[in-house]
């Protein structure tokens, strides 16, 4: 989608600190982060979100995911971190290009605010 902020980060014509790139999936750090590791993985097909996702992304979300888990693992936050998906904007989605953010690095508390 020509205009998604996030479809220009993984086009390189905005600039990102990237962490991670597969066939499918992409990841760079994120400008405002909330925690030592706040990483924004997202799939390199565009879909707003989760509530317009379908049944054909089923694979694209859990590849989010596992490509979450695997830099936790490379940055050794695996004994607590969390994968968070805002979905609309009354939950804060404020980038209608799905995304998981993956943060950890401290304790986190529990509910979130
Ligand atoms: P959300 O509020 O769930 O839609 O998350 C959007 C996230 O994108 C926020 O955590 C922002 O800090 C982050 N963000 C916005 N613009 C950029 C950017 N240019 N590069 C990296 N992260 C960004
Ligand atoms: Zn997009």
């Amino acid at each position: 989608m020509p205009d998604c902020l996030f479809c220009r980060i993984m086009r390189g014509e905005v600039p990102s600190k990237k962490i991670y790139e597969d066939e499918h999936t992409f990841a760079f750090e994120d400008i405002n982060p909330q925690g030592p590791t706040h990483v924004l993985i997202i799939p390199k097909k565009h879909i707003a979100g989760l509530k317009e996702a379908t049944a054909d992304d089923t694979e694209l979300i859990g590849r989010c995911h596992l490509t979450a888990a695997r830099i936790a693992k490379e940055r050794s936050i695996e004994d607590g971190y969390r994968t968070v998906l805002n979905v609309g904007p009354r939950a804060g989605q404020s980038v209608f290009h799905l995304h998981v953010h993956l943060i950890g690095g401290r304790t986190l508390h529990w509910p979130p605010g």
